[in-house]
């Protein structure tokens, strides 16, 4: 049976005054990423990628910026909304793979709980839900810490 892969990618620029979240972990730091929801760029690939899996467009289309039901929502909402969308078309997540591309602060005490998180919102095991981050070397937006990005990567297989 042919599975369906989907890739998706974000970046949010940071700002100070807001909260830092990433994977659905709040992160101490002295600047938050700006956007309308919690702005959790490594959740929003993750979305995007799930839309990019049942060809079902970007999360623009299903979680509009432009809609006050939105602002300031928690992106954990939006995989779980789409998680629901993907098993209602008689898919399962094989497995994730999210890379976070970020200059600062230092990820790497977090990526476990981002991990966690992950894999209970797409109803996976902890292996088969990876994230990891990796810094930008001092180049281009990312390099010069004037936001953060992500990449996520998804399987499915049908159930
Ligand atoms: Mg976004």
């Amino acid at each position: 049976m042919p599975g369906r892969i989907g890739q998706g990618f974000d970046i949010h620029p940071l700002v100070p005054g807001r909260r830092l979240i990433l994977g659905g972990v709040e992160i101490p730091h002295g600047r938050g990423l700006e956007g309308h929801s919690d702005a959790d760029a490594a959740l929003h690939a993750l979305t995007d990628a799930l839309l990019g899996a049942i060809g079902a467009g970007d999360i623009g289309r299903h979680f509009p910026d432009a809609d006050a039901r939105h602002k300031d929502r928690v992106s954990s909402d939006f995989v779980r909304e789409t998680m629901a969308k993907v098993r209602s078309l008689g898919w399962h997540v094989a497995n994730a793979d999210v890379t976070i591309l970020a200059e600062e602060p230092q990820l790497a005490p977090y990526l476990d709980r981002m991990r966690d998180n992950v894999a209970e919102l797409l109803g996976v095991a902890p292996d088969a839900a990876n994230v990891k981050a990796t810094r930008g070397e001092g180049l281009g937006t990312i390099g010069r810490a004037e936001g953060i990005a992500a990449q996520a990567v998804v399987l499915l297989e049908k159930s």
